[in-house]
């Protein structure tokens, strides 16, 4: 019996897992990313997690990674919000630990493992939304992932679905992810504030980004504010998803993500109404819309799964 590591390196936590042959977490750890305090701290957060899960582990036969950017053989080549532009982590853990390497987007990652594991098991083309901070998107075509002519697919977060909407961090205006982010959500839940409407939301909630528990106790308590700001972006989520539809085909489409993991059991309805009116009937109908079986382990298990894979274990 042999043991492998998933990773998942996000904004604010490196999470890792041990897993055995037949995808058991058998130990999980946690830390804090540290990503203000430059790319050695990172690093270090990181070798701290997997020293951890090596202690407990036996016969460690490769380590799967996901990150945030677009990664090019195993080289960070573009990551807004990490300090690891231009590093190559694959190389870099090689090297240090002796053991096979995988490295991948960590939105690529998650919908693998929903993939291989979650809620698009079986399927032959597959999307996946992924909504927290950002929205990350993650594309199955063909029975495998698919990455573009250069690594750049599946930016789903940065379709525009409207044209006069807000500006995007990436400096477009409208992108998907400027209207129903956590980013997005917040600055909306501040304007609307500001021009007098009542919420529960406290001033303290809106420090830093706020929390999808935050969300979710808003809008079960009824915060009409929460409410109209939370179904308008599951509203334009349904708009794209209806696009995606038409373009693609797929058997199946995932909600995860922070925001879909507290509230997708209000949001889904709202997604699949939109994107019943925004796609063509016949190919809506052949498409399941479905929320994460993963949550947050979606891209541990897919960075496991992919290990594997490329060991052939
Ligand atoms: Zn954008």
């Amino acid at each position: 019996m042999s043991n492998w590591i998933g990773i998942d390196i996000g904004g604010t936590k490196i999470l890792g897992s041990l897993f055995d042959d037949k995808g058991k977490k058998i130990k999980t750890e946690k830390k804090s990313s540290k990503t203000t305090k430059g790319k050695e701290k990172v690093i270090d957060q990181l070798k701290k997690v997997l020293n951890s899960l090596f202690e407990s582990a036996k016969d460690v036969k490769g380590i799967g990674i996901g990150v945030p950017g677009v990664i090019e053989k195993g080289k960070i080549s573009f990551t807004p919000n990490m300090p690891l532009n231009n590093f190559n982590l694959e190389q870099f853990v090689k090297n240090e630990y002796k053991i096979e390497t995988v490295v991948e987007n960590d939105a690529n990652a998650s919908m693998y493992g929903e993939w291989k594991f979650g809620s698009a098991k079986g399927a032959e083309n597959a999307v996946g939304y992924f909504i927290g901070t950002g929205i990350g998107g993650g594309l199955i075509l063909n029975n495998s992932l698919y990455h573009g002519s250069t690594n750049f697919a599946a930016e789903i977060g940065h379709m525009n679905v409207y044209p006069q909407g807000p500006l995007c961090g990436c400096n477009l205006r409208g992108c998907l992810e400027s209207l129903s982010s956590k980013v997005a959500i917040q600055r909306e839940i501040i304007r609307r504030q500001k021009m007098g409407e009542k919420t529960k939301i406290k001033d303290s909630d809106l420090v830093g980004i706020i929390k999808s528990s935050t969300l979710k106790d808003a809008y079960e308590s009824n915060d009409k504010l929460v409410v109209d700001v939370m179904n308008e972006t599951a509203k334009y989520v349904g708009i794209n998803a209806g696009s995606i539809i038409n373009l693609l085909n797929p058997d199946v489409i995932v909600l995860g993500g922070g925001v879909m993991e507290s509230l997708g059991d209000k949001l889904l309805p709202i997604v699949i109404e939109y994107a019943r009116n925004y796609s063509i009937p016949h190919i809506f109908e052949k498409c399941e819309i479905k929320l994460s079986k993963l949550g947050d382990d979606a891209c541990l298990f897919g960075a496991y799964a992919l290990v594997k894979e490329k060991v052939g274990g």
